[in-house]
Parts: C-alpha cells; sequence; structure tokens
C-alpha cells in the first residue's frame, strides 16, 4: 500500500476543491471484482492513464483502468489549470545537450499542448479553456534575459511571444511585483477537474472499462489488487507522485512532493484587466489566474513530507500577500493540496521498465499538458511505433543520487535549499 495515496483525505472522495463546484460529478464506478485478461492495463485514472486508454481503445486494444480512489482524485483534477509549453530546461538549454534533439522535443510539446486543447474541447468544453500564460520574473535583471529568450524563440521556433515590463504587467494583471515578463497567448488555463472527468467518458465511450476504488498492490507475472486480479499484454504505470513504488526503476527516479492552491471569494474589484494565467520565475513557483466570477486561483508553496499541513489557506495567503498586498485579508472559500511527482532533472520520465510494463510521470509541474501526450505514445511503443517513444525516453531522468532509499531525502534537502533561497534573495 502507498503512503502517498492514502496520507491526506477521505479515501475514494474527490478533495473540496473550487473545481467541483457546478460539476455534474460522477457515480462510482464499481471495484474491480474476479480475475480478468485485456490487452492493456493501465495503473492510475490521471490525464496519463485515461489519455492512454482513450488512445488504446480507439485502436482496438481491450483496456482496463485501475484507480485507487476515483478518477481525477489525483494531481490531474486538484492542479494549477496551467497548460503550458514546453518542458522544465527551456530549447536553448536543450539545444546544448549533446545528442538531444531538441527540434524534435519542441514539436512533441507544441502537439502536448494542442492535443490537450483539442482533448477539452472535444470532451470537456465545461473545462473552459481561456489562453494566455504570462512568465514573470520579479527582478529588473532578469528582464534582459527574458527579452532576449523571447527573440530567440520566435526566430528559431515561430513563436509568438509578448514581452511586458512592469508597467506593461501591471496594467493587465494589477499588480507591480513583477519587474516583466514574457506572454504566451498559446498557452492557457482551465479547469481541470473538469478536463479529467471528461477523458473518463471520452475513454469508456471507446470502450475502456474504468475500476475506481481499487488499489494496485503489486505488478508481478499479473497485475494484483486487493480483489482481483489482471493478465495484461502490456501495462502502463501512471500513478505519478502518489505510488512511484510499484516499479524500482520509477521509484528511483520519480520523487513525490506536495503543492498547494487556495481560491478567494469573488472580489469585489477583481485585479485582473486581462486575464490570463501566471507563473512566476520562483524556485518554488507562484501560479494563479482569475475566474469569470472574479476570484483568484493561487497556487504555491512545497512541502517535502507526506502529510499536508493543517491550515494550507494561511499558507497560501502569505505567498498571495506578496503579489497582492490589498488581498491579504480576503476570505479564502477553498484550500486544498496535491501531490505531484519530480524527477532530478525535472524533465518527465518515460520507460519501459520490462518488456511490455511501461510507466510515465514526473511531469515536474508542466503535466497538465504534457500527460495526455506521454499516455498516447505509450501506446504507440505498444503497437510497435517507437520513434516518438523513445525521443521522450531519452530525455535524462537519472536516478536520484543517493539511490532508492536516501535519494528522496538528498533531493528533497535540495529542494528545501532552494526554497529556503526564494525566501532570502527576493
Ligand atoms: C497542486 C498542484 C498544482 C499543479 N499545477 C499544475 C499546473 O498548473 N500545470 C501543470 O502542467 N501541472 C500542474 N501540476 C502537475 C499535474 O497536475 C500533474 O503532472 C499531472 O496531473 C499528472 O497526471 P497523472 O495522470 O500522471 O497523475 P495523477 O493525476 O496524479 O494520477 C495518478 C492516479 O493514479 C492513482 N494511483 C496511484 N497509485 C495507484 C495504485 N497503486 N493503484 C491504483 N491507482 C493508483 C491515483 O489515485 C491517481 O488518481 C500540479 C500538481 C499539483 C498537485
Amino acid at each position: 500500500m502507498s503512503d502517498w495515496l492514502h496520507a491526506n483525505g477521505d479515501a475514494g472522495v474527490w478533495p473540496d476543491t473550487w473545481y467541483a463546484e457546478g460539476l455534474t460529478l460522477p457515480a462510482p464506478r464499481p471495484p474491480l471484482d474476479g480475475d480478468r485478461a485485456v490487452d492493456l492495463c493501465v495503473i492510475g485514472g490521471g490525464i496519463t492513464g485515461l489519455s492512454a486508454a482513450l488512445h488504446a481503445a480507439r485502436a482496438g486494444l481491450s483496456v482496463i483502468v485501475l484507480e485507487a480512489h476515483r478518477v481525477g482524485w489525483g494531481a490531474s483534477g486538484r492542479n494549477g489549470g496551467q497548460v503550458g509549453s514546453g518542458f522544465n530546461w527551456d530549447q536553448p538549454r536543450l539545444e546544448a545537450r549533446p545528442g538531444t534533439d531538441a527540434a524534435a522535443l519542441w514539436a512533441l510539446a507544441e502537439e502536448a499542448r494542442t492535443l490537450t486543447i483539442g482533448l477539452i474541447a472535444e470532451h470537456a468544453p465545461e473545462a473552459d479553456f481561456r489562453p494566455g500564460v504570462l512568465s514573470a520574473c520579479l527582478s529588473e535583471r532578469e528582464l534582459p534575459a527574458y527579452a532576449g529568450w523571447a527573440e530567440r524563440m520566435g526566430r528559431d521556433y515561430g513563436t509568438d511571444y509578448e514581452v511586458l515590463d512592469r508597467a506593461g504587467i501591471a496594467t493587465r494583471i494589477g499588480t507591480e511585483a513583477y519587474a516583466g515578463g514574457v506572454l504566451d497567448r498559446r498557452a492557457g488555463y482551465c479547469n481541470p477537474l473538469a478536463y479529467v472527468l471528461g477523458l473518463a467518458r471520452a475513454a469508456e465511450a471507446a470502450g475502456a472499462e474504468i475500476y475506481e476504488t481499487t488499489e494496485v498492490i503489486r505488478i508481478g507475472e499479473r497485475v494484483e489488487t486487493g480483489s482481483g486480479h489482471v493478465s495484461a499484454r502490456f501495462v502502463l504505470q501512471a500513478t505519478n507522485g502518489y505510488a512511484p513504488g510499484l516499479t524500482a526503476r520509477t521509484a528511483a527516479r520519480v520523487l513525490p512532493i506536495n503543492n498547494y492552491i487556495a481560491v478567494t471569494e469573488p472580489l469585489p474589484t477583481p485585479p485582473m484587466a486581462d486575464p490570463v494565467a501566471v507563473a512566476d520565475g520562483r524556485f518554488v513557483v507562484n501560479y494563479f489566474w482569475q475566474t469569470r466570477d472574479g476570484r483568484l486561483v493561487y497556487g504555491g508553496g512545497e512541502s517535502y513530507g507526506r502529510r499536508f499541513p493543517s491550515d494550507i489557506a494561511s499558507r497560501v495567503r502569505v505567498n498571495m500577500a506578496r503579489v497582492y498586498p490589498d488581498l491579504a485579508g480576503v476570505r479564502l472559500t477553498h484550500a486544498w493540496g496535491g501531490t505531484l511527482a519530480v524527477t532530478a532533472t525535472r524533465l518527465p520520465y518515460l520507460a519501459e521498465v520490462a518488456p511490455g510494463l511501461f510507466s510515465a510521470g514526473g511531469y515536474s509541474g508542466h503535466g497538465l499538458a504534457l500527460s495526455a501526450l506521454f499516455g498516447k505514445v505509450s501506446v504507440e511503443a505498444m503497437r510497435g511505433e517507437r520513434s516518438r517513444f523513445d525521443t521522450l525516453a531519452s530525455l535524462p531522468t537519472p536516478a536520484l543520487p543517493g539511490g532508492r532509499v536516501l535519494g528522496p531525502w538528498a533531493a528533497q534537502a535540495g529542494m528545501l535549499f532552494g526554497a529556503m533561497r526564494d525566501r532570502l534573495v527576493r
């Protein structure tokens, strides 16, 4: 049993997020009972797993999805909603790495975002995708680098990023906290729970079976749950931060961390005149956007142990007040935490860990856009089309220094240092 799956919240119950309000939540799907044989067994009903299920079922494979709680219970249904561009490494950094096909990776990241926006439009229009993600920097001395990067991306990759200075940002989003930034209007934001629930409906309509409250305990000759077994030609571990330990290779490379979000009451004077999603350049990123009814969905603040803090709202409020001092005392109607996963390089992890056994995750904060594609290319590899899978699987995600036991501790110490630097340097 994975501790991260049971450390916070009620088993089999979605957290009380603002995203769930106004959605018609589906009735529970039954748990798996007994033994089954299929082409593909997917472990985890988040975007990675459900996208794989959808694409496999469309290709004629028989598919079972096993989800420990409810579909979208994990990070996919409770994240910051930002559908970004690219990877955690920018293109110049990928280009500089010997043997890396940076252009192919950019094309895949572009496809990931387009695929996500297309899935939302087709299966979950109520997720209400809106364009615009602003990457904001805190100090004037960072601004030339942002502007140079935007110019280079336009020249080499055809992007049309808009560079903003402090006044330009203040006019749009109502804060002078940022020295400048780059606005990407191809990226955007949405209600992620609506998206993942729509993806589950689409996977079922294509023929996949989904079992909820069904935790996988072990992957051996068969996939083993508390109440049944699945024999499958292919297995996809799509458990991200909640159960990397199901396979040893993944456990050595994919590290769970927790992150937090709070939502304000509808504000009498919402700060954003030109609503876009914002992510800033701190080591522990602040990210936020404004809802149509004038709330702020505000995320940020990490912790590296399993348990969420008892007062998530206060924790988020501190960060929000640095950017919007006038909102320091505003009422927060919702606050929740979630578990995501990072790798040592902050690049996503994709592997065939044993013949027919695939694993994807560790998106390091970029998973809302990337995860649908990682599910899709995993299915391509199962069907013998390996080139795109191999390109993504070649991204470096080395074992965490210190190995499977000490690695998470060493990595957590590094992240604590980064978070402390945020507090000292800014
Ligand atoms: C607070 C927060 C904010 C974030 N903000 C953003 C953002 O704005 N933009 C962005 O791109 N990314 C963001 N992310 C990251 C993003 O949400 C994830 O990368 C993405 O959702 C990963 O999807 P997934 O399907 O791989 O994993 P998950 O959605 O976590 O799904 C894994 C599923 O597997 C199930 N599971 C685990 N173990 C087992 C088992 N043993 N048996 C059966 N089922 C199991 C879990 O219950 C879970 O439902 C954020 C994450 C968090 C937590």
